[in-house]
């Protein structure tokens, strides 16, 4: 069974996930380019079972598809992580920003199955590889 623990930045807040995701997809709409503050979101629904919640989270509540209760949460402490219910879709779900299951000792998050609003996406996404890079400084994890 994969498990993976979401963390946000401080990580405070902290999500044992016992399952596999049933979708994940990544989206390069300007909207899911505005939340996350980068190129696209990556985002994964998982049954709510098998995610267990531990420290505490701010709740953002929408109303994007007129029938209210989706809501995005966060750290309150860094303003990260987190995990959120879309009532248009998988609304038994809750939905995982996968980035935040990253760790250099756990399993990889799943890759995205799709990518929605691709034609949305900044030009210089798919050059992203081929720019140099380093490894050095600051990352610790
Ligand atoms: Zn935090």
């Amino acid at each position: 069974m994969p498990h993976w623990t979401a963390t946000c930045h401080c990580r405070q807040l902290r999500l044992s996930i016992t399952g596999a995701p049933r979708h994940v997809h990544a989206c390069t709409c300007t909207r899911c380019q505005n939340v996350t503050g980068g190129p696209a979101s990556w985002n994964g629904w998982f049954d709510r079972a098998d995610v267990a919640i531990h420290g505490t989270y701010s709740t953002y509540a929408y109303d994007r598809a007129g029938s209210g209760g989706s809501f995005s949460t966060f750290c309150p402490t860094c303003g990260s992580g987190g995990f959120g219910v879309t009532q248009e879709f998988l609304p038994d779900c809750y939905v995982i920003p996968m980035g935040s299951l990253a760790s250099p000792e756990g399993p990889p998050p799943p890759a995205p199955a799709m990518v929605h609003f691709w034609q949305n996406r900044p030009g210089w996404l798919e050059s992203l590889g081929d720019l140099p890079g380093g490894n050095g400084g600051w990352p610790d994890r």
